[in-house]
């Protein structure tokens, strides 16, 4: 049997608190978050921390609550949510049908988040109120197709669910598109905000020149990876140059979790825009 161990840490910043929720499990040591403010709970932790979380729901007044996207460690506790508390819940209009049944998720991502149990979700529009403020709804894609930032226009408090996470990512989930990823950081800096709310990475001070590190990271990775293909390289020969380590995720997911899939999209890009 897998021992899981699980803590949780309250905290808060201005007008935001969180529960910080934390998993470890045969050395792999994860965090996640849940933030609330002005009635507004962002993203709901993981049912493998169920109990944690909820102690920090019981302690705040949620009017209603906000996905970023549908996955296990955002979305696994809104089925207790909705059975405890009369709220409204809202994700993007493409995941409402998809959180209408339970999550059917591989066993390494089952023993370390636990399952996503089957809610009823309201889609989003381009805005959402709260008593204080009017908040941006920003379609960032990558992460998911469906994958959303809310930002708070009275405070300038951005959220960015799964958008940041680490500047230097070497692997990626097999549904994220790296390419989407890139133009999603790239279209955030529009907005006014110094400090960002990582669902991952927690509460950063300096958000936004984190973001900025991150376009630049993979704007040279991409760069890098231009050159091999135009010099006739295949995948696995980019793979062996660029990321020459393999990442315990990689096996312990069977590639779901590759380095293969920052690559395979951005030569999907660079074929298509040959194309053009
Ligand atoms: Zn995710």
């Amino acid at each position: 049997m897998f021992k899981l161990e699980k803590s949780v840490v309250i905290d808060r910043n201005d007008d935001v608190q969180w529960a910080q929720g934390k998993v470890a499990v045969q050395g792999i040591a994860m965090s996640v978050y849940s933030f609330y403010v002005d009635g507004l709970l962002i993203d709901t932790g993981s049912s493998s921390l169920s109990q944690e979380f909820q102690s920090f729901f019981n302690e705040v007044d949620i009017q209603q609550v906000a996905l970023t996207h549908a996955h296990e460690d955002h979305a696994g506790n809104v089925a207790w949510i909705q059975q405890h508390r009369d709220v409204p819940i809202y994700i993007h209009r493409e995941a409402v049908d998809e959180c209408a049944s339970d999550s059917n998720l591989p066993l390494y991502r089952k023993v370390l988040w636990g399952e996503r149990p089957a809610f009823t979700a309201k889609p989003l529009g381009d805005t959402l109120q709260t008593k204080q403020a009017t908040w941006d709804v920003i379609a960032t894609p990558g992460h998911t197709t469906d994958h959303l930032s809310f930002y708070n226009r009275a405070t300038g408090a951005m959220f960015t669910g799964d958008l940041y996470v680490q500047t230097k990512t070497k692997v990626v989930l097999d549904e994220e598109n790296i390419v989407h990823t890139l133009s999603s950081l790239k279209n955030l800096l529009k907005y006014d905000f110094e400090q960002i709310y990582c669902c991952h990475a927690g509460f950063l001070a300096n958000g936004r020149a984190r973001i900025i590190e991150k376009i630049a990271y993979l704007e040279e990775l991409e760069g890098n990876i231009r050159k091999l293909y135009d010099q006739g390289c295949v995948l696995e020969e980019i793979s062996k140059s660029i990321f020459p380590r393999e990442y315990p995720i990689t096996k312990v997911s069977g590639e779901q979790w590759s380095s293969n899939h920052i690559i395979t999209a951005f030569i999907q890009h660079f074929s298509k825009e040959s194309l053009r």
